[in-house]
């Protein structure tokens, strides 16, 4: 497919293309293995000196499909899809990192990657340095060490919905020698384009706004192809893999350096592959993203304009408003719309933020965002409940904050919904 295709085109047609008498529809192609006659055929996909499907914990049609239109969708050069977002993030950093490895990473990030970093890849001996990302560039450059292997940070962050001044962070990094992992999540590949700001590896939880549905968990990995690994800080990837019988991956895989290697050791040891399932659905997601990105940014500024002006509510955070402290980066970072994330706290505090939530009626109470129905969580006794109260308002979450995922209903209907449940909170 034409990489000059403007992003619409992209999401609705991708990197599949039906050649005569074949499907319109990028097939599902539920099959673990792949039929060969030749031996030696099989001998050099293990060599690596072909690439195909052969195994499907390592690739398979239907998923490559799927990677194919994520790196066209961010611009880079391939991608790994993976089981999960949390997968996602543990092969990037294993792919770059191992025991007595540092990484310098965003406070404002997702609970999950937080509990990631600081007690599972700390116990493999990867140790994480949390830094505020609306610090300076200085600030940065001083959290680093000679053990430093890359910085990561959200995009947008969720739930603190903080937009990453990214040519900032990929400035650091590019001082630092190390590559910048953008998890784009929240903000989506079509309002949010990190790799043309300079980051190096963007990943996404597929299972937020790619799905749109809420229909299937998974991840994905692109490699943006723009990273030198051979600045020797990285063997790795420019040593052979004896694994691979010698294959070195800068050498064998240029731009795709940092994927092919992702792809052939971690998948390949870790096992966290997507189910071609999983990626046919999020594939059928992906073709209406651009149409989704938009409604749910203009209902969610809608609805926090509405929220800001109601006598029941004490704060509106969403980098769409004027009054974010996040407006201006949000106007460079995310020019076709802010989102569908919003958070708000209730007159009346925690409590009150607990009424409101036994009262919503159209909109539901779910541990998600990215639906297409509108949905609310309270991350301080749910996905952020792990960490202590000083390090959730580290990680932006106030007791009373409550975080909506703004959905594509009609948005009178769903002010009429909060409207009606915010009188009941603050009876
Ligand atoms: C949900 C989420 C993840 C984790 O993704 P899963 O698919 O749930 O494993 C990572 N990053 C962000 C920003 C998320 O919102």
């Amino acid at each position: 497919m034409d990489k000059t295709f403007n992003l619409e085109t992209l999401c609705v047609h991708g990197a599949y293309h039906a050649k005569d008498g074949e499907p319109q529809v990028m097939p599902l192609v539920q099959s673990t293995t792949y039929r060969f006659q030749d031996p030696q055929d099989v001998a050099d996909l293990f060599d690596l000196k072909s690439l195909g499907s052969f195994y499907a914990r390592i690739g398979s049609p239907t998923v490559d499909n799927f990677e194919k239109k994520m790196a066209l969708l961010e611009g880079g050069t391939a991608a790994v899809a993976t089981s999960s977002g949390q997968a996602a993030t543990l092969i990037t950093l294993l792919n770059l990192c191992q025991s007595g490895d540092h990484i310098i990473s965003s406070a404002k990030i997702y609970g999950g990657t937080t509990n990631l970093f600081t007690v599972t890849l700390k116990k493999l001996g990867i140790q994480t340095t949390l830094i505020d990302p609306d610090c300076s560039l200085e600030e940065i450059l001083a959290s680093a060490q000679p053990t430093t292997k890359l910085i990561f940070a959200e995009s947008l962050g969720n739930p603190a919905l903080n937009v990453l001044d990214i040519e900032k962070f990929a400035n650091a990094a590019k001082q630092l020698g190390v590559p910048l992992v953008v998890d784009n999540t929240i903000a989506s590949s079509y309002l949010c384009q990190p790799i043309q700001h300079g980051a190096n590896i963007v990943i996404h939880s597929t299972t937020k706004y790619c799905d749109g549905h809420a229909t299937s968990v998974g991840g994905v990995i692109v490699d943006g192809g723009n990273f030198d690994w051979a600045n020797g800080k990285f063997p790795e990837f420019t040593q052979p893999d004896e694994s691979y019988h010698g294959t070195v991956y800068t050498r064998d895989f240029g731009n795709m350096a940092f994927a092919t290697k992702a792809r052939v050791q971690m998948l390949r040891d870790l096992g966290c592959t997507m189910s071609p399932m999983n990626a046919f659905l999020t594939n059928l997601g992906l073709e209406t993203l651009h149409l989704r990105m938009r409604c749910h940014s203009e209902n969610a500024l809608k609805l926090a304009q509405h929220l800001e002006a109601s006598p029941y509510v004490d704060w509106v955070n969403y980098p769409g408003l004027n009054s974010s402290p996040y407006n201006q980066l949000a106007q460079k970072y995310l020019p076709k719309g802010a989102s569908g994330v919003l958070t708000f706290g209730v007159k009346g505090g925690r409590e009150a933020g607990d009424r409101f939530i036994r009262n919503i009626d159209l909109t539901s109470l779910v541990v998600h965002v990215g639906d297409l129905r509108t949905s609310v969580l309270h991350p301080a006794s749910t996905t952020h409940r792990q960490l202590s109260e000083q390090d959730q308002i580290k990680s932006g979450i106030r007791p009373e904050l409550i975080r909506v995922s703004v959905g594509l209903e009609n948005i009178d209907d769903i002010i009429k919904d909060f409207d009606q449940a915010l009188q009941k909170a603050c009876q």
